[in-house]
Protein backbone atom coordinates (compact mmCIF):
# COMPACT_ATOMS: atom_id res chain seq x y z
CA UNK A 1 0.00 0.00 0.00
CA UNK A 2 2.72 2.23 0.48
CA UNK A 3 4.11 2.05 -2.81
CA UNK A 4 0.82 4.31 -3.74
CA UNK A 5 2.26 7.06 -1.40
CA UNK A 6 4.18 10.03 -3.20
CA UNK A 7 5.47 12.61 -0.96
CA UNK A 8 4.93 16.14 -2.97
CA UNK A 9 8.30 18.31 -3.80
CA UNK A 10 7.55 21.05 -1.92
CA UNK A 11 9.84 24.29 -2.93
CA UNK A 12 7.26 27.05 -2.39
CA UNK A 13 4.05 26.58 -0.46
CA UNK A 14 1.42 28.58 -1.09
CA UNK A 15 1.17 28.21 -5.02
CA UNK A 16 -1.98 26.25 -5.95
CA UNK A 17 -1.51 22.87 -7.72
CA UNK A 18 -3.59 21.12 -10.31
CA UNK A 19 -5.59 18.04 -9.19
CA UNK A 20 -4.12 15.55 -11.66
CA UNK A 21 -7.33 13.62 -13.04
CA UNK A 22 -10.63 14.50 -13.42
CA UNK A 23 -12.79 12.49 -11.01
CA UNK A 24 -15.72 10.71 -11.22
CA UNK A 25 -18.40 12.37 -8.79
CA UNK A 26 -20.28 10.30 -6.03
CA UNK A 27 -23.69 8.54 -6.85
CA UNK A 28 -25.51 10.77 -4.50
CA UNK A 29 -24.74 14.55 -3.05
CA UNK A 30 -25.87 14.25 -0.33
CA UNK A 31 -28.15 17.81 0.85
CA UNK A 32 -27.61 21.39 -0.47
CA UNK A 33 -25.30 23.83 1.17
CA UNK A 34 -28.31 26.05 1.81
CA UNK A 35 -30.08 23.05 3.54
CA UNK A 36 -26.89 22.24 6.11
CA UNK A 37 -27.43 25.44 7.02
CA UNK A 38 -30.74 25.06 7.98
CA UNK A 39 -30.06 22.02 9.90
CA UNK A 40 -26.93 23.03 12.22
CA UNK A 41 -26.92 25.93 14.38
CA UNK A 42 -23.92 28.35 14.25
CA UNK A 43 -22.32 26.61 17.87
CA UNK A 44 -23.53 23.45 17.15
CA UNK A 45 -23.08 20.30 19.43
CA UNK A 46 -20.08 18.17 18.31
CA UNK A 47 -21.89 15.21 18.05
CA UNK A 48 -25.55 15.79 16.51
CA UNK A 49 -25.28 14.27 13.40
CA UNK A 50 -25.96 15.96 9.82
CA UNK A 51 -26.20 14.81 5.92
CA UNK A 52 -23.07 15.58 4.00
CA UNK A 53 -23.07 18.20 1.41
CA UNK A 54 -20.70 18.85 -1.75
CA UNK A 55 -18.00 21.76 -0.69
CA UNK A 56 -16.76 22.68 -4.38
CA UNK A 57 -15.64 20.12 -7.41
CA UNK A 58 -14.63 16.87 -5.64
CA UNK A 59 -14.86 18.06 -1.66
CA UNK A 60 -17.08 17.03 0.42
CA UNK A 61 -18.43 17.79 4.04
CA UNK A 62 -18.49 14.53 5.87
CA UNK A 63 -19.07 15.39 9.70
CA UNK A 64 -21.45 16.44 12.39
CA UNK A 65 -23.08 19.88 13.02
CA UNK A 66 -20.24 20.88 15.32
CA UNK A 67 -17.37 19.43 13.80
CA UNK A 68 -15.70 18.99 10.50
CA UNK A 69 -15.06 15.61 8.58
CA UNK A 70 -13.77 16.51 4.80
CA UNK A 71 -14.11 14.11 2.26
CA UNK A 72 -11.45 14.78 -0.99
CA UNK A 73 -12.11 12.51 -4.10
CA UNK A 74 -9.60 11.26 -6.21
CA UNK A 75 -9.78 8.49 -9.16
CA UNK A 76 -10.90 5.47 -6.70
CA UNK A 77 -8.62 6.74 -3.81
CA UNK A 78 -10.07 9.31 -1.53
CA UNK A 79 -8.10 10.95 1.66
CA UNK A 80 -10.24 11.62 4.40
CA UNK A 81 -9.24 14.51 6.85
CA UNK A 82 -10.94 14.05 10.60
CA UNK A 83 -12.79 11.92 11.93
CA UNK A 84 -14.63 13.89 14.62
CA UNK A 85 -15.16 12.32 18.24
CA UNK A 86 -15.48 8.32 18.84
CA UNK A 87 -19.58 9.20 18.49
CA UNK A 88 -19.33 11.93 15.63
CA UNK A 89 -17.06 9.59 13.41
CA UNK A 90 -20.37 7.19 13.06
CA UNK A 91 -21.74 9.78 11.30
CA UNK A 92 -19.22 10.01 9.28
CA UNK A 93 -19.15 6.80 8.21
CA UNK A 94 -22.69 6.94 7.31
CA UNK A 95 -22.46 9.92 5.62
CA UNK A 96 -19.81 8.38 3.21
CA UNK A 97 -22.27 6.01 2.59
CA UNK A 98 -25.30 8.20 1.75
CA UNK A 99 -22.99 9.44 -0.83
CA UNK A 100 -22.12 5.94 -2.08
CA UNK A 101 -18.94 6.05 -1.89
CA UNK A 102 -16.94 3.25 -1.38
CA UNK A 103 -15.38 3.15 2.42
CA UNK A 104 -12.83 0.76 1.37
CA UNK A 105 -11.56 3.37 -1.27
CA UNK A 106 -10.35 5.89 1.66
CA UNK A 107 -6.57 5.45 1.60
CA UNK A 108 -5.28 8.13 3.70
CA UNK A 109 -7.06 8.99 6.84
CA UNK A 110 -5.56 12.58 8.24
CA UNK A 111 -6.02 15.22 10.71
CA UNK A 112 -5.97 18.86 11.82
CA UNK A 113 -4.84 18.41 15.17
CA UNK A 114 -4.56 15.62 17.49
CA UNK A 115 -7.37 16.00 20.10
CA UNK A 116 -9.99 14.01 20.64
CA UNK A 117 -12.94 15.73 18.94
CA UNK A 118 -11.00 15.39 15.69
CA UNK A 119 -9.08 12.46 15.69
CA UNK A 120 -11.36 10.41 18.73
CA UNK A 121 -13.19 8.75 15.85
CA UNK A 122 -9.58 7.60 13.82
CA UNK A 123 -10.11 4.05 15.06
CA UNK A 124 -13.58 3.09 14.06
CA UNK A 125 -13.01 5.20 10.95
CA UNK A 126 -9.67 2.97 10.32
CA UNK A 127 -11.72 -0.33 11.03
CA UNK A 128 -14.02 0.11 8.78
CA UNK A 129 -12.21 1.70 5.85
CA UNK A 130 -9.11 0.55 6.62
CA UNK A 131 -7.77 3.75 5.60
CA UNK A 132 -3.64 4.26 6.57
CA UNK A 133 -3.58 6.66 9.42
CA UNK A 134 -1.00 9.53 8.84
CA UNK A 135 1.07 11.75 10.69
CA UNK A 136 4.59 13.70 11.36
CA UNK A 137 7.00 11.21 13.14
CA UNK A 138 6.84 13.25 16.66
CA UNK A 139 3.36 12.76 16.77
CA UNK A 140 2.52 8.98 15.90
CA UNK A 141 2.91 8.37 19.69
CA UNK A 142 -0.50 10.25 20.28
CA UNK A 143 -2.42 7.79 17.68
CA UNK A 144 -0.16 4.87 18.93
CA UNK A 145 -1.47 5.59 22.54
CA UNK A 146 -4.25 7.57 22.70
CA UNK A 147 -2.66 10.13 25.12
CA UNK A 148 -1.26 13.88 23.59
CA UNK A 149 1.92 15.06 23.99
CA UNK A 150 3.25 16.37 27.63
CA UNK A 151 4.03 19.75 25.52
CA UNK A 152 0.72 20.08 24.27
CA UNK A 153 -0.77 23.23 26.10
CA UNK A 154 -4.00 20.25 26.51
CA UNK A 155 -1.99 18.11 28.37
CA UNK A 156 -4.08 16.13 30.68
CA UNK A 157 -7.37 17.77 30.02
CA UNK A 158 -8.39 14.86 27.79
CA UNK A 159 -9.66 11.34 28.59
CA UNK A 160 -7.19 8.99 26.48
CA UNK A 161 -8.40 7.64 22.70
CA UNK A 162 -8.62 4.64 20.91
CA UNK A 163 -5.22 3.77 19.55
CA UNK A 164 -4.60 4.10 16.60
CA UNK A 165 -1.83 1.31 13.97
CA UNK A 166 -0.16 3.68 12.06
CA UNK A 167 -0.06 3.87 8.60
CA UNK A 168 3.34 5.78 7.97
CA UNK A 169 5.08 8.41 10.01
CA UNK A 170 7.41 11.30 8.38
CA UNK A 171 9.47 13.52 9.68
CA UNK A 172 7.77 16.41 7.90
CA UNK A 173 4.36 15.59 6.44
CA UNK A 174 4.24 17.79 3.06
CA UNK A 175 1.52 16.24 1.29
CA UNK A 176 -0.36 13.57 0.35
CA UNK A 177 -1.22 12.16 -3.03
CA UNK A 178 -3.54 9.68 -3.99
CA UNK A 179 -4.78 8.40 -8.06
CA UNK A 180 -5.80 11.93 -8.99
CA UNK A 181 -5.67 13.86 -6.05
CA UNK A 182 -2.23 15.77 -3.96
CA UNK A 183 -3.22 18.16 -1.54
CA UNK A 184 -0.80 19.73 0.21
CA UNK A 185 0.46 19.71 4.06
CA UNK A 186 1.06 22.98 6.09
CA UNK A 187 2.32 22.99 9.78
CA UNK A 188 0.75 24.78 11.42
CA UNK A 189 1.44 23.82 15.72
CA UNK A 190 -0.12 25.75 18.28
CA UNK A 191 -3.42 24.45 19.30
CA UNK A 192 -0.89 21.58 19.27
CA UNK A 193 2.51 20.31 18.66
CA UNK A 194 0.99 18.77 15.73
CA UNK A 195 -1.56 20.76 14.19
CA UNK A 196 -1.38 21.27 10.40
CA UNK A 197 -3.53 22.80 7.64
CA UNK A 198 -4.21 21.64 4.33
CA UNK A 199 -4.60 23.18 1.26
CA UNK A 200 -5.63 21.50 -2.54
CA UNK A 201 -7.37 23.04 -5.69
CA UNK A 202 -10.33 21.56 -6.45
CA UNK A 203 -12.28 21.59 -9.87
CA UNK A 204 -16.43 21.15 -11.34
CA UNK A 205 -17.53 21.51 -14.44
CA UNK A 206 -20.60 23.98 -14.89
CA UNK A 207 -22.07 24.21 -17.95
CA UNK A 208 -19.11 23.01 -19.40
CA UNK A 209 -16.85 25.54 -18.11
CA UNK A 210 -14.16 23.65 -15.67
CA UNK A 211 -14.68 26.13 -12.28
CA UNK A 212 -11.40 25.47 -10.14
CA UNK A 213 -10.69 26.98 -6.81
CA UNK A 214 -8.29 26.57 -4.07
CA UNK A 215 -9.88 25.79 -0.65
CA UNK A 216 -7.82 25.58 2.62
CA UNK A 217 -8.90 23.43 5.62
CA UNK A 218 -6.82 26.07 8.34
CA UNK A 219 -6.61 24.24 12.00
CA UNK A 220 -8.24 26.13 14.80
CA UNK A 221 -4.90 28.10 15.84
CA UNK A 222 -6.85 29.02 19.26
CA UNK A 223 -4.34 29.17 22.46
CA UNK A 224 -6.31 27.01 24.20
CA UNK A 225 -4.72 25.14 27.21
CA UNK A 226 -5.00 23.50 30.52
CA UNK A 227 -5.11 25.80 33.63
CA UNK A 228 -1.43 25.56 34.23
CA UNK A 229 0.02 26.20 31.37
CA UNK A 230 1.58 29.32 30.20
CA UNK A 231 1.84 30.18 26.44
CA UNK A 232 4.83 32.66 27.41
CA UNK A 233 7.22 29.75 29.49
CA UNK A 234 7.48 28.16 25.97
CA UNK A 235 9.21 30.71 23.94
CA UNK A 236 10.43 28.28 21.10
CA UNK A 237 6.32 26.97 20.98
CA UNK A 238 5.34 30.43 20.41
CA UNK A 239 7.42 31.36 17.57
CA UNK A 240 6.51 28.07 15.89
CA UNK A 241 2.77 29.43 16.45
CA UNK A 242 3.15 32.58 15.11
CA UNK A 243 4.73 31.07 11.75
CA UNK A 244 2.05 28.71 11.14
CA UNK A 245 -0.19 31.47 11.83
CA UNK A 246 1.54 33.63 9.35
CA UNK A 247 1.89 30.74 6.75
CA UNK A 248 -2.09 30.54 7.18
CA UNK A 249 -2.20 34.40 6.35
CA UNK A 250 -0.04 34.54 2.72
CA UNK A 251 -2.43 31.26 1.15
CA UNK A 252 -4.25 33.20 -1.74
CA UNK A 253 -7.52 30.70 -0.57
CA UNK A 254 -11.05 31.03 -2.66
CA UNK A 255 -12.70 28.45 0.39
CA UNK A 256 -12.18 28.75 3.89
CA UNK A 257 -13.28 25.72 5.99
CA UNK A 258 -11.92 24.82 9.54
CA UNK A 259 -12.17 21.85 11.72
CA UNK A 260 -14.37 23.49 14.19
CA UNK A 261 -17.33 24.95 11.78
CA UNK A 262 -18.22 28.19 14.37
CA UNK A 263 -14.45 28.99 13.81
CA UNK A 264 -14.71 30.60 10.35
CA UNK A 265 -18.86 31.42 10.65
CA UNK A 266 -18.94 27.91 8.35
CA UNK A 267 -22.88 28.04 8.84
CA UNK A 268 -23.87 31.57 8.46
CA UNK A 269 -21.32 31.38 5.23
CA UNK A 270 -23.31 28.09 4.08
CA UNK A 271 -26.67 29.88 3.84
CA UNK A 272 -25.46 32.16 0.94
CA UNK A 273 -25.14 28.95 -1.02
CA UNK A 274 -21.00 29.12 -1.18
CA UNK A 275 -18.32 28.99 1.32
CA UNK A 276 -16.28 31.81 -0.96
CA UNK A 277 -16.38 34.94 0.85
CA UNK A 278 -17.45 36.28 4.27
CA UNK A 279 -14.33 35.06 5.30
CA UNK A 280 -10.74 35.30 3.84
CA UNK A 281 -7.48 33.43 4.96
CA UNK A 282 -6.14 36.76 5.75
CA UNK A 283 -8.87 38.06 8.09
CA UNK A 284 -8.78 34.23 9.91
CA UNK A 285 -5.25 34.29 10.52
CA UNK A 286 -5.41 38.03 11.77
CA UNK A 287 -8.02 36.80 14.08
CA UNK A 288 -6.31 34.34 15.48
CA UNK A 289 -2.79 36.54 16.07
CA UNK A 290 -5.29 38.68 17.77
CA UNK A 291 -6.12 35.65 20.04
CA UNK A 292 -2.69 34.71 20.75
CA UNK A 293 -1.77 38.35 21.61
CA UNK A 294 -4.40 39.04 23.95
CA UNK A 295 -3.87 35.54 25.60
CA UNK A 296 0.02 36.63 26.13
CA UNK A 297 -1.30 39.85 27.46
CA UNK A 298 -3.71 38.31 29.89
CA UNK A 299 -0.47 35.80 31.19
CA UNK A 300 1.76 39.22 31.78
CA UNK A 301 -1.11 40.54 33.48
CA UNK A 302 -1.58 37.82 35.63
CA UNK A 303 2.35 37.31 36.32
CA UNK A 304 3.03 40.85 37.52
CA UNK A 305 2.09 42.03 40.89
ZN1 LIG B 1 -11.20 21.02 18.58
Amino acid sequence: MFARLSMIALSVMIAPIAVSAQTEGPQAQGISMEEWAQYCERWDKWDKPAPPFRIHGNTYYVGTCGISSILILGAGEHILIDSGTEKGAETVLRNINTLGVDQREIKFLTYSHEHFDHVGGHALVQEATGASVMARKQIAPVFETGVVLPNDPQAGMHKPMKPVRMGLTLDSLKGLAVSGLSIRAIETPGHSPGAMTWYWKSCDKQEGREICKSIIYADSLSPVSADDYQFSDHPKYLEEYRKGIARVAAIECDILITPHPSHSNMVRRAATGTFEGGMSCREYAAGKMRDLDKRLAKEAAEASP
